[in-house]
């Protein structure tokens, strides 16, 4: 059975305590490889690692940050095949997703940070002539980067980075549910020649290994995904220590469908919207609300496209929807669903185990794709979290409604509006309480724009300058002249 280990120092490493995690495929629901079941021991040594390659890594000239970090998105490239079904095996996802947005996306992400880097400015200002004013860009230390399940090592990337471009060393966390991916990539680390210390990359529990790392004294910054009561409890030790930090957690994702859009086109994206890597995306619009005249067109269409998504082993190349990350996890979303029961929604299609699934995925964790209408919006199941195959359908008569509907949730990650009328798009998308708002379409991403949570989806922006601006301190110099 494979055995992960930490990478700390420019090695692999066992955890100094020598416990282990097992690490279960959800497609089967056999454990199938060991993950280090860390402790702050592993997170000192970590931190210290980080610490002594600091002076070294953040003196290197960024083109040459720049080329190293270049050189590991080449090595993933060159991997790719090999990550993307170390990643389908370990979160259940298709491997066809994870070929086509997983992997690219890490390699993208290396890629645009390692480049953006090197257009970094800074300003300077005039002051009436008797000043000059500038500011100076630093990295701050080292960087805890804490990553969650459902996009490995999009996420991880997503992290470190701008974290490294930038001149910071870092210790990463990666979810002890799916780390294989990130395994692999301490691997690629030392292929590449990534000098030691520079990266290093802890596995462990949340409450045990990530605990210590956001708690660390020597860790000034931290950048967190996951889910909001994680980001709560982030937020109560950090605060204090007036640690930086950039929160990015759940979300209820409203999806707005008015009669004059194109049915078929917001149809098709609001599947897969709902229901892409088993609706295991924090993006993914899990309410959708439909202008009363269209809404039994919408609700037929959806219900259609949901049962006829091929659910199956993920490494079917065929397969459209995999298995949930886990037993528990699969559990709780039957349990939203056997909750909309109780509360007289309509269960239009789903609600069940999917049938006719090969032998080898007897025992794994699927749950078919589930479409849910008449609740209460206030209701449990319209208001928490779900982050399953599960999409519920509101009708509503006006624009005004819509948008109450929309922003009536304590979270504010993504919205969706689907209409013809240019002026209703703007108008709407300008109400919106969310951080991105797409119109007419759906996870179109450019790394240049900001990314992040309103309310209580998030506390900081990522994206392009803004991640380059996190992971730096600013310092204005004035010079008399
Ligand atoms: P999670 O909060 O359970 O775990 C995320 C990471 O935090 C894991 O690495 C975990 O080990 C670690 N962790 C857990 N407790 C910790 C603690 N006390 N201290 C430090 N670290 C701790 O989230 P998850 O279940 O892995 O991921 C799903 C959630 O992530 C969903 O809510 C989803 O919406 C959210 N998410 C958000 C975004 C975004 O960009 N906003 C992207 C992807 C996922």
């Amino acid at each position: 059975m494979h055995t992960i280990a930490n990478h700390i120092a420019g090695e692999s490493r066992e955890p100094i305590g020598g416990a282990y995690l097992d690490n279960i495929e959800p497609a089967t629901g056999r454990v199938y490889s060991r993950v280090p079941d860390s402790d702050e021991r592993d997170i000192d040594v970590a931190v210290e690692a980080a610490g002594g390659a600091f002076a070294a890594w953040s003196a290197t000239p960024a083109a040459e940050r720049s080329r190293v970090l270049m050189g590991l998105a080449d090595a993933v490239e060159r991997r790719a095949e090999e990550f993307a079904r170390a990643e389908s095996i370990d979160q259940g996802k298709p491997l066809s997703l994870a070929r086509a947005v997983d992997i690219p996306r890490a390699v993208t992400n290396l890629r645009f940070f390692a480049t953006a880097v090197l257009h970094a400015e800074s300003q300077s200002h005039d002051t009436d002539g008797s000043a000059i004013n500038y500011t100076l860009r630093g990295p701050r230390g080292v960087a805890g980067c804490i990553s969650p399940w459902n996009f490995p090592l999009h996420l991880l990337t997503w992290k470190i980075g701008p974290a490294l471009a930038t001149g910071n060393t870092v210790v990463a966390k990666p979810s002890e549910l799916t780390p294989m991916t990130a395994g692999m990539f301490g691997e690629v680390c030392i292929e590449a020649g990534l000098p030691a210390g520079v990266l290093n990359i802890v596995h462990g529990l949340g409450a045990k290994a990530g605990a210590a790392l956001v708690a660390h004294a020597e860790v000034p910054t931290l950048s967190f995904t996951g889910g909001t009561a994680t980001g709560a409890a982030i937020a109560g030790v950090t605060g204090p220590a007036f640690k930086r930090v950039s929160l990015e957690m759940g979300g209820k994702n409203a999806n707005l469908i008015f009669a004059d859009a194109d049915l078929d086109a917001a149809v098709e994206s609001a599947t897969q919207a709902a229901f892409r890597n088993q609706g295991e995306i924090c993006l993914c619009g899990s309410r959708i609300l439909v202008e009363r005249p269209v809404f039994e067109e919408v609700l037929g269409g959806l219900v259609e496209r949901a049962s006829a998504l091929r659910v199956g082993d993920p490494l079917d190349e065929k397969t459209e929807q995999g298995a949930l990350v886990s037993g528990a996890h699969r559990d709780k979303v039957a349990g939203y669903v056997e909750l909309a029961r109780t509360l007289g929604g309509t269960v239009h299609c789903g609600g069940i185990r999917p049938e006719g699934l090969p032998d080898r995925c007897r025992d794994g964790f699927f749950y078919q794709p589930t479409v849910i209408s008449g609740l209460d919006p206030g209701c449990a199941v319209e208001q928490e979290e779900i982050f399953g195959p599960v999409v519920t359908l509101t009708p509503f008569d006006r624009e005004d409604e819509a948008v109450e509907l929309a922003n009536a949730t304590r979270y504010g990650l993504a919205a969706m509006v689907w209409t013809r009328d240019v002026s209703r798009a703007h108008r709407v998308a300008a109400r919106l309480a969310a951080g991105v708002v797409w119109v007419n379409c759906w996870m179109i991403r450019d790394l240049r724009t900001p990314f992040g949570g309103m309310k209580q989806s998030g506390v900081g922006r990522e994206g392009g300058v803004e991640s380059l601006r996190f992971f730096t301190e600013e310092k204005n110099v004035c010079v008399r002249i």
